[in-house]
């Protein structure tokens, strides 16, 4: 929730904890990730940029594993934090593979629908290609 001035002012964990619930097996599926870095080579963004903060793995766990881990009480600059890795270094084109099935472009999209309901999410007219 943000005040008149666009300032947040609060966090729902309680709504954040409901949305959590609807999509436990995410929980299942990121503590099946055993690091092995094979989705790197996979996705477009972090072949370009080798920011390791864009691997798929990375936005997966520092998104939605970082929700769960927080039990949905997360800081506004959590949510930041979140808002530039899930929008800023994924475009959800679905390239990513995992061996072992973990769906990074599904977690990353739950995980940007739990940042819209707490009024975070990307402004694409302040972007170079919005209007
Ligand atoms: S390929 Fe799968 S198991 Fe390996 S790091 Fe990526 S998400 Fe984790
Ligand atoms: S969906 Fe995101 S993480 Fe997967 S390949 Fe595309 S940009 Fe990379």
């Amino acid at each position: 929730m943000n005040d008149v001035m666009g300032n947040r002012i609060s966090i729902d964990a309680d709504a954040i904890n409901r949305m959590l619930d609807e999509k436990i097996e995410i929980k299942l599926l990121l503590s099946n990730c055993v690091s092995c870095g094979l989705c790197s080579g996979t996705c477009f963004y972090y072949k370009k940029t080798k920011d390791p903060e864009s691997t798929p793995s990375f936005k997966a766990l520092n998104s939605m594993g970082l929700l769960f881990r927080k039990k949905g009480k997360i800081s506004p600059k959590d949510l930041d934090r979140m808002k530039s890795l899930i929008w800023g270094k994924c475009v959800l084109c679905g390239q990513c593979r995992c061996p072992i099935g973990v769906s990074i472009p599904s977690i990353i999209a739950w995980a940007r629908a739990i940042c819209r309901s707490q009024g975070v999410c990307e402004n694409y007219a302040d972007s170079p290609m919005g209007a």
